[in-house]
């Protein structure tokens, strides 16, 4: 029984970048102003997230980390109109089961804060009292060490799960508004680089200038339009250039309501109209999507990065409609 939960734990969290997430919104959800991520050897060997949220009060020490133990939800029709990232009080078991889990945590009724260590079922096993400002830090250290097979893989691709993690990070960094992030990474004896730094400010426009650069920002043009009174659309996509423009990355982030997910149709979508419009690349597109709750569905995948909406057709028209009118206004 263990291992088919150990396996279905293998589904919450399929890579550091899930592993991550799920920590990033945990900080989000409570209510942290600035997150710092310390990852060693890429993540391989550990990271942490420290964040100076509400911290986690003594009377859930010993239930935080088991299986379902959720502080989010407190009615069953609250799922229909989630406010928080996480609602499963699934992450935490599923770190347990995946690796080695220690929480360092305070809140602000508490002098000082606890260590807590955890064992791979979620049980506490361990805690004394520590220096801590309020807030909390989880630390994961050998994530899939308990997955032999995939423990290897994770290794062999480490280089590849940190280049899809700090994508992931740029996608919060754009959205986060007021919220602080530092990413760094150590390799080898005591090298620590800077992944990825922001000030907290609160617009879209200065986060994309603080992760992509000042240059970046002036090749796109905004894009904002409402598709009815509860549902509007804003961001930015690169304007449409004439054969010899700069190549650019892949870069497309959508967001609904805040959220990070995937939206392949309007990725396919922007990528066909700007190159029909312009040159062979591919533009970079940031969109979020304001919607009413009860009229999508995150859970449909267990990482909650693809959603169900159910106006999609429409949405889809008229963002089609928008962009054309922003290249024919430029003469394209
Ligand atoms: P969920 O987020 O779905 O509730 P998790 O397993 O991610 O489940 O977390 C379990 C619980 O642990 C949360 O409901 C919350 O009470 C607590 N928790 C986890 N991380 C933090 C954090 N960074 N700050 C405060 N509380 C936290
Ligand atoms: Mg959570």
């Amino acid at each position: 029984q263990e291992v088919v939960h150990r396996i279905s734990s293998g589904q919450v969290i399929l890579e550091l970048r899930s592993a991550v997430k799920e920590l990033l919104e945990n900080s989000l959800d409570a209510g942290a102003t600035s997150i710092e991520i310390n990852l060693k050897e890429y993540g391989k060997e550990c990271f942490k997230v420290v964040d100076n949220g509400y911290g986690i009060s003594p009377e859930n020490f010993q239930v935080v980390a088991l299986k379902h133990h959720t502080s989010k939800i407190s009615i069953f029709s609250d799922l229909h109109c989630l406010t928080t990232f996480g609602f499963r009080g699934e992450a935490l078991n599923s770190l347990c089961m995946l690796g080695d889990l220690t929480v360092e945590t305070r809140t602000k009724n508490e002098a000082l804060g606890t260590h807590l260590v955890f064992d791979h079922s979620g049980f506490l096993t361990n805690e004394k009292k520590i220096a801590r400002q309020v807030g909390t830090t989880v630390i994961v250290e050998k994530l899939f060490s308990t997955l032999p097979v995939r423990c290897k893989e994770f290794t062999r691709n480490i280089r590849r799960e940190f280049g899809k993690l700090i994508s992931l990070l740029n996608a919060y960094a754009l959205i986060a508004k007021g919220v602080r992030l530092l990413c760094t990474n150590t390799t080898g004896k005591n090298t620590k680089s800077v992944v990825l730094k922001t000030s907290g400010s609160s617009s879209l426009k200065d986060n994309i200038i603080n992760v992509f650069g000042l240059n970046t920002f002036q090749s796109l043009d905004s894009l904002n339009f409402s598709l009815s009174e509860d549902c509007k659309v804003e961001g930015f996509l690169s304007k449409p250039q004439n054969g010899s423009g700069r190549t650019t990355a892949y870069k497309h982030y959508f967001f609904v309501n805040g959220r990070p997910v995937d939206m392949p149709k309007v990725s396919k979508l922007v990528n066909e109209l700007f190159r029909s419009s312009s040159s062979k690349q591919f533009p970079i597109v940031i969109l979020n999507f304001t919607i009413p709750a009860t009229s999508y569905d995150v859970n449909v995948t267990p990482d909650k990065r693809k959603i169900f909406y159910s106006d999609e057709g429409a949405l889809m028209l008229s963002l089609r409609a928008e962009i054309e009118k922003i290249y024919l206004s430029r003469g394209f």
